[in-house]
């Protein structure tokens, strides 16, 4: 009960009140007392100022002072609890007594003493249960009598009685206030105390709506206001907070990169998607980081914290996949390392692996078909340069081997700078509506010498009515024409080669087909690639450079068409050009309107 607030004041107050009555009442007793000792002994004074001290000196019989005491009685207060009795100067001994029994002998009191001594005996104590005064008559130099007064207190104790009755009465009501005003009293105190604490349970608990009425402007008002402020600021702080985290939950969900983060006991606590994903993971799996790590890359908890300064990576093999992780630390800055986590960040690099890897070949591809002619141009031009009487014949073919792969590194470099130029759209393509039967007729009139040659028939089908296509006519010739040329090369002598073109959902195809040694289904995906050639030695012969369909198909993908190819070993291939029909830009506005 007196845990509460409300019960500590009322203790409180009642405590004030009783000690505060037991002091009063102490102070009241003690002045009361004083000053009835004081009046008894001032009243004994007076009394003895004037003729009763000559009178007690005339007399010597019991007589006289029965006669005196009788004329003084009044003055003298005597009553029932105060009495006078004359005692022997020399001896103390009682001589006479208005009240007292004789034949008792008087206790020789202080008073008695001094009075006996010839010094009147008026001293009083507050504590002594009795108030005396003796006189002392001198007669000469010797004390006669000595006039003794003693009161027995007993009127002062009822008084007294009295007083301490009343001051338990006071006690009691005080009590009885003090425990009624106490409650309510503290009532007033505690009860906004009492709604603060139930507020604030609620801000506790995520409520920050909650207001508290400010009522008064003594320190609770304050408290209440203070209050307000803080839940407001609070608020706000959480709000900004709970934005900022909101935020960096949707760049970690969204971004491309894994992120996975651990605490310093190496317990995963996140785990975005991307990281589930590139380590075939579930996003809530209960991670332990050495568990996981170790096996995988070599790392540890320790490692990390043991190098927290530097960031740690390392590349892994994951399932047919190049990655890449990094391990930081967070928090170092507030140099709080045994409080911060670990953060470790994957960046998938099979990509960039496969690019390195193409960038190498080609290199090496580039330098390999180089340094073949240039091998052949060398020691040609040194044996006619070394030999002085070469046969003219001799020389005339050497200078054509020359001259015939120096055009092949001519093409080769032209082809080359061709290609890199429309990987990187240094180029861009002026495109105009163009026909392709005419386009296709022309190409096989420049080529049909080559078919002659080789005894192959061409079938030509192009319907009058094919729609032009939205293309740049010196690129697309270019595709053609290597397209047929390898038709030509790689079919044998009474061939037949095929071209055909039409329509299907807004494109134009164009399919030439030959009935030459085929290609084996396995070099089929490769064909596109640059310096692919199925049968190295026989295309190098027929001056191939291994780009051709790589320079085809990057054309007709920057016109937004599509190259394939089918083909079968000893049957013949055949290889598609899908190309978008030209819109005029009039028929664009009319179809948008
Ligand atoms: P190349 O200059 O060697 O002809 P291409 O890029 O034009 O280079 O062709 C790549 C390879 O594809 C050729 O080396 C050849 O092996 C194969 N090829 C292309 N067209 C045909 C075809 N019509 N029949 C058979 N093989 C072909």
């Amino acid at each position: 009960m007196f845990r509460s607030i409300k019960w500590k004041l009322v203790a409180i107050l009642v405590l004030v009140v009783i000690s505060l009555v037991i002091i009063v009442g102490t102070f009241f007793q003690i002045s009361v007392s004083n000053f009835y000792t004081e009046e008894f002994t001032k009243s004994m004074d007076t009394a003895f100022e004037g003729e009763l001290s000559s009178r007690f000196a005339g007399a010597s019989e019991s007589a006289d002072f029965e006669n005196i005491l009788e004329a003084y009685s009044g003055r003298l207060g005597l009553d029932m609890y105060r009495y006078c009795c004359v005692l022997s100067g020399k001896t103390g001994a009682l001589l006479y007594s208005s009240d007292y029994d004789l034949s008792k002998d008087i206790e020789k009191t202080p008073n008695i003493i001094s009075a006996m001594a010839g010094k009147l005996g008026s001293t009083q104590s507050i504590m002594s249960h009795y108030m005396d005064y003796a006189f002392p008559i001198i007669h000469g130099k010797s004390v006669d009598y000595v006039v003794y007064i003693y009161d027995s207190k007993v009127e002062i104790g009822e008084i007294m009685g009295r007083i301490l009755v009343t001051i338990l009465e006071a006690l009691m009501l005080g009590f009885i206030i003090a425990v009624v005003f106490g409650y309510f009293m503290s009532r007033t105190i505690t009860s906004p105390i009492i709604n603060l604490t139930h507020k604030a349970e609620l801000v506790a608990a995520g409520d920050f709506e909650t207001k508290i009425a400010v009522r008064s402007h003594d320190e609770i008002g304050q408290l209440s206001a203070t209050f307000n402020d803080m839940a407001k600021e609070l608020k706000t702080n959480i709000n900004a907070l709970s934005d900022e985290k909101e935020k960096l939950e949707s760049i970690l969900r969204y971004m491309t990169d894994g992120v996975m983060a651990f605490d310093k006991n190496g317990k995963v606590l996140h785990i975005n998607k991307a990281a589930a994903k590139m380590l075939r993971i579930d996003e809530n799996e209960p991670l332990i980081f050495d568990e996981f790590f170790k096996p995988l890359v070599g790392v540890t908890v320790q490692e990390i914290y043991f190098k927290s300064k530097s960031i740690i990576n390392r590349d892994f093999e994951f399932s047919g996949k190049s990655l890449q992780v990094f391990f930081v630390l967070t928090g170092l800055g507030k140099s709080l390392k045994h409080q911060s986590n670990i953060i470790a960040v994957f960046h998938d690099i099979t990509e960039f692996h496969k690019l390195e890897m193409q960038r190498r070949e080609f290199v090496a591809n580039v330098s390999h078909e180089l340094k073949t002619p240039l091998t052949t141009i060398k020691s040609y031009t040194e044996t006619i340069l070394e030999s002085d009487n070469l046969p003219r014949e001799t020389e005339r073919n050497f200078l054509q081997v020359i001259v015939s792969e120096s055009d092949r590194m001519n093409r080769l470099v032209y082809d080359l700078l061709l290609l890199s130029k429309l990987n990187y759209g240094s180029t861009r393509l002026e495109k105009e509506a163009v026909d392709i039967a005419p386009l296709m007729g022309e190409i096989l009139r420049k080529m049909y010498f080559a078919m002659e040659e080789k005894h192959q028939t061409l079938v030509f089908s192009i319907p009058e009515n094919t729609p032009k296509v939205n293309g740049n006519r010196d690129r697309l010739e270019q595709v053609f024409v290597n397209i047929v040329s390898n038709a030509i090369k790689y079919t044998g002598d009474g061939g037949e080669i095929s071209v055909y073109a039409g329509e299907i959902y807004g494109y134009v195809f164009v399919k030439i087909r030959d009935t030459g040694m085929g290609i084996p289904e396995s070099d089929l995906p490769y064909v596109f690639d640059r310096f692919y050639r199925v049968d190295k030695a026989r295309s190098r012969e027929a001056g191939g450079t291994g780009l051709g369909l790589a320079i085809a198909k990057e054309i007709v993908e920057a016109h937004g068409g599509k190259i394939s190819v089918t083909s079968k070993v000893g049957e013949g291939t055949e290889f598609t050009v899908n190309l978008p029909v030209y819109v005029e830009e009039d028929d664009y506005i009319s179809s948008e309107e």
